[in-house]
């Protein structure tokens, strides 16, 4: 396969060599103590005087000249800023102008502070700019990537990751974070499966209510908080064969049903913006999509903040098939866009459009005065040098209090899907044999989408086992393979400051030496699977197994007759069913972030008993995707429960139904037992509740944590409902043998759902509830909800 990266605009190419170039800006960073704690968090997010707010912006916008309002309009990247320089640059001359309304992606301090001073002395309104970034799971401080701190399924802490890398980011001058990524997957071969939250809607919304709560707090114009945004906006997640940037086609009521409410959720958290995605919705792209923007976005769910594009997403509708830049950029601001990221279509077309009266100015005036509003609610009106505090950009970035929270974040984020035995935890004395190409490098540790991080400063599998061991065992190493035979998709997964030097040994070489180190070792830890970049924007898989090169160095490190661990290192699902067979351990890891290493060794010897369950469906083979729990029956659905082949059935010849590890699956160290699932009633009336319980117990031996799972089905519907729906769940502790009854409350607001004509509405009838450890193993009760 040929590839290029040609076809990546010339900013976004700057863009990412500063992600790469990021490390360099880490080395002040003084590892002060701040504040981990939550803060008594309220989360109505606006604290800003509207009286006075509006007066401000009326006067503003009543002087503005229509270049200046389009100015407000438009986003492009840093790109040619370096220090010292920004004055003579061409960003700076726009800016003198007041033709950018905010940039994105110039990290530090000083760099923004230079900027700023542009805006604020040499423009003639002086308005400030805002600053953003992709601060997605973590700024230098990074934690798992989204999809793995999802499987912590605790909303605490992914709130408190979210305001540690508002914290940080503010520290160092960014006042806005294009996060969280919230759309809904169920197509593993899509690559940025890895950014969101797995597959489920009710799931899916709690978190994104927590990442907008942790990052805008009770006030965004504390100088610690930042404007948030939702994305991608929306059905992303759902472009066919789960390649990238491709068509989505869905019914409304899948979308009102499925994939639709974490968007929501973050606009009911108050979230401060919202970004376009690149799909098209319906037939038209979402961009410029007005039904989906104006009609549903503000008038059905009221939402009031902003809406930027993604990055040149106006003019992508070009190549959508929608007409020249004057047609799609006039087709955006009528569809409800405020904000044009880099393309610079409204700045350059918008004036003519008006003209020709393809646009008003009644519009226009309308996107100025959201982004205006979204300065004043920052403070920046007030300091636009709020967020530019060099003090705090040395104190409160990279802190070794952050750090070992991280560290915490990282072991809650990692699954056991595999424990044969009880070989896990390990113990730290003996011979220790790390192998693999993940094994030690720092730089696929903190995954995708981390462009602030330290890359080299993270902690390996191999570091992290050697300190955490220290004297008391020894540890070898041996990298064992490449990444993959194939030297072309290894480069293609390794991009962008993640490189994995390709070792200039013949495999059989590598491979020997791997088993020569574990034949003599007590245990092996194999850190495989995917590189950071083979997740994430633009990477798609076909093949989502684990690469030939890496199945074979397993095979022969089993071969061996020793313990074999798998850490396993990826930013999807992967198909492993080959490996569920033969492996006696495996612990996936995601990218857990900069403390990776530690935290992998925590779990590894029982320091951390896991508890993290996944939150997208694993496959047997990809030929069963897309794969969720939440399907629906069918009319022919499989009429026996070992699941084998039934002719005329809905089912394969050549492959089981179920998945190979079920959504909320994930082991423990120890063990729980499920009893005495009870209702306070078997009728439920529309205006009452049930209160359901269950008794869970720690049958091991170890404390632990488990994740209490609650689903539904409503078995008979003016619609067809899905076989199992999450309502809720509970993380609980438990010492060995303590037992606990776990109780939910279920009311009718929990049994609607979307009808065909799209209202939002419970039906009476027979309901059925599961409680359970996962959403295949479940205790099973029945009620019916009645007037
Ligand atoms: C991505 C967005 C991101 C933006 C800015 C786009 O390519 O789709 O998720 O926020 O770039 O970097």
């Amino acid at each position: 396969m040929n590839y290029t990266i040609n076809k990546i605009p010339m900013l976004k190419k700057n863009l990412i060599l500063l992600a790469i170039c990021s490390c360099s800006f880490a080395m002040n960073a003084q590892e002060n103590a701040t504040s981990t704690k939550s803060q008594g968090i309220d989360y109505s997010a606006y604290k800003a005087d509207k009286v006075k707010m509006n007066k401000k912006i009326d006067s503003i916008i009543s002087v503005m000249t229509l270049e200046e309002k389009l100015g407000q309009l438009n986003l492009p990247a840093s790109g040619d800023i370096t220090t010292g320089q920004s004055k003579s640059s061409d960003v700076a001359k726009k800016i003198k102008e007041g033709k950018i309304g905010g940039l994105f992606n110039i990290k530090s301090v000083e760099k923004i502070k230079e900027v700023q001073k542009i805006a604020v002395e040499e423009s003639r309104l002086k308005i400030p700019l805002l600053f953003g970034m992709d601060v997605i799971h973590g700024y230098e401080t990074t934690f798992p990537i989204p999809l793995g701190l999802s499987t912590s399924w605790d909303m605490p802490l992914i709130q408190e990751t979210a305001r540690i890398a508002a914290q940080e980011a503010s520290a160092d001058g960014i006042n806005w974070t294009f996060s969280p990524m919230v759309d809904i997957s169920r197509d593993p071969r899509w690559g940025r499966v890895s950014e969101g939250n797995g597959e489920d809607p009710y799931l899916g919304g709690e978190i994104a209510k927590a990442m907008v709560r942790g990052y805008q707090g009770d006030d965004l114009g504390k100088n610690n908080t930042i404007l948030s945004t939702v994305k991608h906006f929306a059905l992303y997640g759902a472009s066919e064969a789960g390649r990238d940037y491709n068509t989505v086609d869905m019914s409304r009521i899948r979308m009102y049903n499925d994939y639709f409410p974490p968007y929501k959720s973050a606009v009911d958290a108050g979230v401060g913006s919202v970004m376009a995605s690149f799909n098209e919705v319906d037939g038209i792209p979402a961009t410029g999509n007005k039904w989906l923007l104006t009609d549903v976005l503000r008038s059905q769910w009221g939402f009031s903040g902003f809406l930027v594009t993604d990055y040149t997403g106006i003019n992508e509708m070009i190549d959508h098939g929608m007409g020249d830049l004057q047609t799609v950029s006039a087709l955006a601001m009528n569809a409800g866009v405020d904000m044009d990221m880099v393309g610079e279509g409204f700045v350059s077309t918008l004036k003519k459009s008006l003209e020709e009266d393809k646009v008003s100015i009644q519009k226009i005036d309308a996107s100025v005065r959201r982004i205006l509003e979204a300065k004043y609610e920052l403070g920046l009106f007030e300091d636009p040098y709020k967020y530019i505090d060099e003090n705090r950009a040395k104190s409160e970035i990279f802190t070794s209090e952050n750090r070992s929270f991280a560290r915490k974040v990282a072991a809650q984020s990692m699954v056991l899907l595999k424990n044969e035995n009880n070989l896990l935890p390990i113990k730290k004395s003996g011979t220790i044999a790390v192998v693999g190409p993940l094994a030690n490098t720092s730089e696929n540790m903190a995954g995708t989408w981390s462009v602030a991080t330290p890359q080299e400063k993270s902690i390996t599998v191999l570091q992290g086992i050697k300190e955490v061991v220290g004297d008391s065992g020894s540890v070898v190493y041996a990298k064992g393979s490449n990444l993959s035979y194939d030297k072309g998709f290894e480069e293609r997964g390794t991009m962008f400051g993640k490189e994995i030097p390709r070792d200039g040994r013949s495999d059989e070489e590598l491979l020997n030496e791997a088993v020569a180190i574990a034949s003599k070792a007590d245990v092996i830890i194999a850190a495989i699977g995917e590189a950071a970049e083979m997740s994430g924007e633009s990477s798609s898989r076909t093949d989502i197994s684990i690469p030939q090169a890496q199945k074979d160095l397993l095979k022969a490190l089993l071969k061996t007759g020793k313990p074999v661990v798998l850490v396993l290192f990826n930013g999807r699902p992967l198909v492993l069913t080959e490996e569920n067979k033969t492996v006696p351990a495996i612990l996936d890891v995601w990218f857990a972030g900069t403390e990776a290493g530690y935290a992998i060794a925590d779990v590894l010897f029982g320091d951390v008993n896991p508890s993290a369950k996944i939150t997208a469906t694993f496959p047997r083979s990809v030929g069963q995707i897309p794969i969720y729990y939440s399907h629906k029956n069918t009319g022919r659905p499989l009429g026996n429960s070992e699941g084998n082949f039934e002719k005329f059935r809905s089912n394969y010849i050549d492959e089981r139904n179920e998945p190979l590890y079920p959504f909320g699956y994930g082991l423990s160290y120890t063990s729980f037992s499920y009893d005495n699932l009870k209702l306070s009633t078997d009728k439920l009336s529309e205006n009452s509740s049930l209160k359901i319980s269950v008794e869970v117990k720690n049958t091991g031996n170890y404390d632990g944590k488990e994740i209490v799972q609650l689903y539904i089905r409503d078995l008979v519907g003016s619609v067809t409902r899905p076989v199992k729906q999450l309502k809720g769940f509970q993380k609980i502790f438990l010492k060995k043998g303590e037992s606990k009854t776990v109780t939910f409350n279920l009311t009718v607001e929990d049994l609607k759902f979307y009808n065909s004509s799209l209202d939002h509405v419970y039906e009476l009838g027979d309901f059925e509830v599961f409680v359970g450890t996962n959403s295949n193993e479940t205790l099973k009760t029945k009620f019916e909800l009645v007037k």
